[in-house]
């Protein structure tokens, strides 16, 4: 084969380490894509109907504190000034989040101050102490109480919580929380980084131009798992270095057992009406509402001419995935931990032998957002795939 690296996936992770490959070290670079387009699950497109910007995987969000994330992303695309901001609807009635002292203020019916709220939660987060003991809170459930304390934790976290992971929170890591801030003021940005925006002219063109390389060819429809394609597992790994962004226990045909996922399921409606929810995503806090939350896409970009009298929204279910299904978020349980080092064992024999490189959400089980997909996709072909990639 007449290719330097092979990189499976076309995600931000495996399209990253193409075109840093391809532009900066002088690799020929082949990327296998199961999927009929590139860009994994930041993937977007127009609604045909209405011309909306919908994203097929879910909202992204673009977010950085990395200055080098943010100086490789501007290369590709500029960043409108898009802000975050989310809202919950809890018993028929609509909170900020995250929680906030707007949030606290009306829950509890009151007008504190930063410092009176601060004292209240803290008062309600002291039925832990004795259960920590000094120690740092080992899951979910210990995170949100101390965070937050028990009334405000069982109205806006339980049970969207519940509805999200379907696990018991005792089982889930305290860090999938920890990813939302809780602030004594009133501002009600979702997210703390120093860089925010949407790409100026959506996501699929940013992936695009990523890819848009003479020595970086993409081949989509191609599983590296069927054996009839030319380009697959076993023709292929021990010949050509290779950057799997799939699935880690996949990879190995599951021999560790499977790791859990969560899927989710997007059920899509054009409407006949100029705004449905005034905002971009609404999050539905109770049980009662089978679904966690609504998109409404045309709030994502103010700044477009969109149609005045139709929009797009999406409702997001979650429900525990099988293979044939899309593995969105790691569960990340105990069990599923102890089975990931002994993947790690596996992957680590899969490099050393045959220059097999794991990286991406799905290659290495973790929850990464965008800009740590592509930080880690930076300093793997820095310290890793050239000085080992032969050109
Ligand atoms: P992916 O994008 O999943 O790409 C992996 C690619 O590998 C896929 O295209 C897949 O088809 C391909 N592949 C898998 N197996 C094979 C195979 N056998 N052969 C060939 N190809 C294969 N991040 C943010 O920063 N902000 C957000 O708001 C945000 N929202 C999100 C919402 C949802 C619902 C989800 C699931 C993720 C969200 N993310 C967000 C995370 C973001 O999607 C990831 O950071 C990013 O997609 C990671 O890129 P990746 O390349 O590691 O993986
Ligand atoms: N979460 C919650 N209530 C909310 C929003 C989030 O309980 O209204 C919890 C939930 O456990 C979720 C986690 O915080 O999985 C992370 O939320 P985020 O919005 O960052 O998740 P994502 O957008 O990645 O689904």
């Amino acid at each position: 084969m007449d290719v330097d690296l092979v990189v499976v996936g076309s995600g931000f992770f495996g399209l990253t380490v193409a075109e840093r490959m391809a532009n900066e070290h002088g690799a020929r670079v082949l990327v296998v894509e199961r999927r009929s387009h590139i860009g994994g699950n930041a993937y977007s497109e127009d609604e045909p109907t209405t011309g909306i910007e919908v994203h097929r995987y879910g909202a992204h969000l673009f977010h950085t504190s990395n200055e080098r994330v943010w100086e490789y992303a501007t290369r590709f695309t500029a960043f409108t000034g898009y802000v975050h901001r989310v809202y919950t609807t809890y018993r028929g009635e609509v909170f900020p989040m995250p929680i906030n002292l707007g949030t606290i203020n009306q829950f509890f019916r009151s007008a504190y101050g930063p410092d009176a709220a601060r004292a209240l939660v803290r008062e309600q987060a002291a039925e832990l102490d004795a259960v920590l003991a000094g120690r740092e809170p080992a899951n979910l459930d210990e995170k949100g109480v101390s965070l937050i304390g028990r009334p405000l934790y069982e109205a806006f976290i339980r049970d969207y919580t519940a509805k999200q992971w379907q696990t018991d929170p005792t089982e889930l890591p305290a860090s999938v929380i920890s990813r939302l801030p809780v602030r004594y003021t009133y501002d009600n940005r979702y997210f703390n980084d120093a860089h925010e925006g949407l790409p100026v002219d959506g996501y699929t063109a940013w992936l695009e131009r990523l890819a848009d390389h003479p020595r970086i060819e993409v081949r989509l429809d191609t599983d590296f798992f069927d054996t009839s394609q030319p380009v697959h597992k076993d023709a292929v790994v021990g010949n050509v270095p290779v950057v799997y962004t799939g699935p880690v226990d996949r990879y190995f045909d599951y021999a560790e057992g499977e790791l859990g996922w969560r899927t989710l399921d997007f059920e899509q409606e054009v409407l006949d009406v100029g705004d449905f929810q005034g905002t971009p995503v609404m999050n539905y806090a109770d049980l009662a509402v089978p679904y966690t939350r609504i998109h409404e896409f045309r709030h994502f970009h103010p700044e477009r001419e969109y149609p005045d009298d139709r929009t797009v929204i999406m409702r997001e279910f979650s429900r525990f995935a099988d293979r044939g299904d899309e593995p969105y978020y790691p569960v990340n349980t105990p069990a599923d931990r102890a089975r990931l080092l002994a993947y790690r064992g596996l992957t680590e024999r899969e490099h050393d032998e045959r220059g097999v490189y794991f990286g991406g959400r799905l290659g290495t089980y973790q929850y990464l957002d965008m800009h740590m997909a592509i930080g880690s996709a930076l300093s793997m072909v820095d310290n890793r795939l050239a000085p080992r990639v032969r050109v």
